[in-house]
C-alpha cells in the first residue's frame, strides 16, 4: 500500500479473489493503526505545500493524471475485472469515468474562489474566500473500485486538500493501481495514500485520528451510520453517498420499448450492483402483462458469462458473502408468495467456483414486501402493477432510500409532477443513468447526505474563511 509516499508491505496480508472463478490471485497488506497515524501525518505536511498552490498548478498535475490513466486505461480496466467482476466492457467504461471526473475537477481552475462582501464602513474590505479542508479521508465501497477513487480524489486534490483513502477490503487493487498511476503522473509524496484493512478497525482509525478534517464515505447506509458516529466526537464534516432503492415508473402510455430497454439495462448493470440500479419497477396496469412478457423475453437473452470475453453482458456478483444475500432475497421474497418468472439462482454453465446469480425477475409481489423495501444490490427485479398515479407516488416514496428514481410517461404534466413528487435526490425522465459529471449525485434520506460530483460536490472540500480588512478612512 502506498503511504507517505512510499509502498510498503506488512507481514499479514488479506486475500483477493476473482469472483468469476473464487480462485485467490494475490493478497494485500492489513495496515496497522501505525500506518494510519503515519499516512495522515504526511498528508497533513503535504497539504501545507499543495494547498497554497494556485489552481491553475493544480490542474496541471490532474491533468497529467488524466494522461497517465489513458496510457495506462486497458490495465486498469482489467484489475477491475480481475477483482471485482464486472464485464471487460463495462470496465473500460468505469475508467473512461475515472477520466471524466479528474477532468470536471481541473476545469475548477476557472472558478471564483471567494465573494466580496460590501462593508459596512468606509476604507474597509469583507471578503469570503474558499480555501482547502486540509486532510479528508475517503472510505469507498467495492462496486466501482476505480471510479469512486476518482471521484473523491479528483475533487479533493483539486480543492487543495491531501487524501488518505480506504478502498474496500474485496477490491483493493484498483485504487492501489490508481495510486500508482497518481504517483507517475506527479502527485507529490503524501498528499495521497492509499491504506488497506477492515472498515470497523482501519476505516474507524481513520475517521477518529486527530489529524482528519473531514470524512467522505460511499457506502451502505450502515456504514455511514457507523462512521457519522465515530466523527462526532470531532464535529468535523462527514460527506455520506450511501445506498439506494431506485424506481423505475412507468405509465400506461410510456414509449414501452424505450422502457423495457431502460428498466433491463437499469437492472442488470454490474450484475445489479449500483446504487442507481432500478431495484423495483411499477407498471400501470393497462401495460403490465405487456411489460413483463417483453421484459423477461430480454431477460432470455442476456449472455451472463466470463467477464473477459467480449461478448458477455453479465459478469458474477462480486463475493460469495453478497450471493448468499441475494439468494435470501430471493428465498424470502418467494416465501412471501412471489413467483419467480426466469432466474432465482446460479445460472448454468458458468465456473462452479465463482460467484454467479442468474438475471431474475419476479411477480407477484407487494409493495411491502422486503424485496421492494430493501435494497438488494443484485440481478434481481421486482415488477409491480399499479393503478392510479397517487398509489405509485406513494409507493416509490415508501422506501427508507431516496437516491435516484426513474418515470416513463410521454405526458409532460404527468411528468413534471412526479418530478415534484418524489422524495429522490435525483429524477430521472425517460432515460437512465450513469449520472454525469456536471449534475449532483446525492441522495435523501437513508441514501445519504453529500455527494461530490459537481460544482456542489467540489464545494464539499472547500472551507470558507471570512476575512475583514480596514484600510482607514479616504484621505
Ligand atoms: P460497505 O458499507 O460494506 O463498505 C463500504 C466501505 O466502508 C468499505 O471500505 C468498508 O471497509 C468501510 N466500512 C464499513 N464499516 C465501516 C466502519 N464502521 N467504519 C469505517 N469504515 C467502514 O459497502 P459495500 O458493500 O462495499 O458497497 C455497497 C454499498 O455502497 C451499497 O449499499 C451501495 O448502494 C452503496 N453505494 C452507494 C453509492 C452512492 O453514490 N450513493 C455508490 C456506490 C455504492
Amino acid at each position: 500500500m502506498l503511504v507517505g509516499g512510499e509502498w510498503i508491505s506488512t507481514p499479514a496480508t488479506r486475500p483477493v479473489d476473482n469472483p468469476a472463478t473464487g480462485d485467490v490471485f494475490t493478497g494485500v497488506p492489513e495496515a496497522e493503526e501505525e500506518h494510519v497515524d503515519q499516512a495522515l501525518r504526511r498528508a497533513r505536511a503535504a497539504q501545507r505545500t499543495w494547498g497554497r498552490l494556485p489552481l491553475a498548478q493544480r490542474a496541471d498535475v490532474l491533468a497529467e493524471i488524466v494522461r497517465q490513466v489513458d496510457l495506462h486505461a486497458e490495465e486498469l480496466a482489467r484489475i477491475v475485472v480481475a477483482e471485482q467482476g464486472k464485464t471487460i466492457t463495462e470496465a473500460r467504461g468505469e475508467i473512461q469515468g475515472v477520466k471524466s471526473f479528474f477532468d470536471f475537477a481541473l476545469s475548477q481552475k476557472y472558478r471564483n474562489v471567494g465573494e466580496v462582501v460590501a462593508p459596512s464602513r468606509p476604507g474597509a474590505q469583507l471578503t469570503i474566500r474558499e480555501e482547502p479542508v486540509g486532510v479528508v479521508v475517503a472510505i469507498i465501497p467495492w462496486n466501482f473500485p476505480a471510479a469512486i477513487f476518482a471521484r473523491k480524489v479528483a475533487p479533493a486534490l483539486m480543492a487543495g486538500n491531501a487524501i488518505v483513502l480506504k478502498p474496500s477490503e474485496v477490491t483493493p487493487l484498483s485504487a492501489l493501481a490508481m495510486a500508482r498511476v497518481c504517483q507517475l503522473a506527479g502527485v507529490p509524496d503524501g498528499l495521497l495514500s492509499v491504506v488497506t484493512g477492515p472498515g470497523r478497525s482501519i476505516g474507524k482509525a481513520l475517521v477518529e485520528h486527530p489529524v482528519t478534517d473531514m470524512v467522505t464515505v460511499t457506502g451502505s447506509t450502515r456504514a455511514g451510520r457507523e462512521i457519522l458516529a465515530q466523527a462526532a466526537e470531532k464535529i468535523i464534516p462527514v460527506s455520506l453517498e450511501l445506498g439506494g432503492k431506485a424506481p423505475v415508473i412507468v405509465f400506461d402510455d410510456a414509449d414501452l420499448d424505450l422502457a423495457v430497454q431502460d428498466a433491463f439495462e437499469a437492472r442488470f448493470w454490474n450484475c445489479g450492483q449500483v446504487c442507481t440500479c432500478n431495484e423495483r419497477t411499477y407498471v400501470q396496469r393497462g401495460v403490465y402483462d405487456e411489460f413483463v412478457r417483453r421484459f423477461v423475453d430480454k431477460v432470455r437473452s442476456l449472455r451472463v458469462g466470463d467477464p473477459t470475453d467480449e461478448s458477455s453482458q453479465m459478469g458474477p456478483k462480486v463475493s460469495a458473502p453478497e450471493w448468499a444475500k441475494v439468494k435470501e432475497f430471493v428465498d424470502n421474497a418467494v416465501a412471501e408468495g412471489a413467483k419467480i418468472e426466469i432466474g432465482g439462482d446460479r445460472p448454468d454453465g458458468v465456473d462452479e467456483g465463482g460467484y454467479w446469480f442468474a438475471p431474475t425477475v419476479l411477480t407477484g409481489v407487494t409493495n411491502d414486501m422486503e424485496i421492494v423495501q430493501h435494497e438488494v444490490f443484485g440481478p434481481v427485479l421486482p415488477i409491480i402493477p399499479f393503478d392510479t398515479y397517487e398509489e405509485v407516488i406513494e409507493w416509490a416514496n415508501s422506501t427508507v432510500y431516496g437516491l435516484t428514481s426513474h418515470v416513463y410517461t410521454e405526458n409532460m404534466r404527468v411528468a413534471m409532477t412526479a418530478t415534484d413528487d418524489l422524495e429522490f435526490g435525483e429524477v430521472y425522465i425517460n432515460r437512465i443513468g450513469p449520472e454525469e459529471v456536471g449534475g449532483f449525485h446525492t441522495g435523501w434520506k437513508l441514501s445519504g447526505m453529500g455527494g461530490d460530483d459537481g460544482q456542489h460536490g467540489f464545494e464539499r472540500y472547500t472551507h470558507r474563511k471570512t476575512v475583514y480588512v480596514d484600510y482607514g478612512p479616504q484621505r
